[in-house]
């Protein structure tokens, strides 16, 4: 196995060829078939010139979140030593004990457009075939 972990054994010009399609946004798959490689020959091209990975998401509706009558304060608390956040926010979703908002800072990689907040999601995730994030 460990043999198998090394540098791609191929030609500078074909690395190079390989990061360019990656970086202009060709397809896994297709980059692999037009150069016969395995997946692993590909990531490792990639880490061996330092080249980030692509990301994928989606945006989708978050549909836990409601948008408030009136701004209420942003529950985190956090920090060292621990303080409660000063922000309101006009977002938040139900629990059992009222509506807990959190400030867009505290929202954790959601975001807000047209009004509805929304979460990004892996495109092959069951929430970005339905459309939506529910709990
Ligand atoms: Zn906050």
């Amino acid at each position: 196995m460990a043999e198998n972990r090394g540098p791609v054994q191929l030609p500078d010009q074909v690395k190079d060829a390989v990061v360019e399609e990656y970086l202009r946004g060709d397809k896994i798959d297709l980059i692999q078939m037009d150069h016969q490689f395995s997946p692993g020959s590909l990531y490792r091209i990639l880490h061996e010139r330092e080249i980030p990975l692509r990301t994928f998401m989606v945006w989708v509706p978050d549909r836990d979140w409601l948008m408030l009558g009136s701004p209420k304060r942003c529950r985190h608390i956090g920090g060292s030593p621990k303080t409660h956040c000063p922000n309101l926010s006009s977002w938040g979703f139900p629990r059992s004990n009222g509506v807990w908002a959190y400030c867009r800072e505290h929202m954790y990689g959601r975001r807000i457009r047209n009004g509805i907040v929304e979460m990004a999601v892996h495109p092959e995730s069951p929430s970005a075939q339905r459309g939506y994030v529910e709990r």
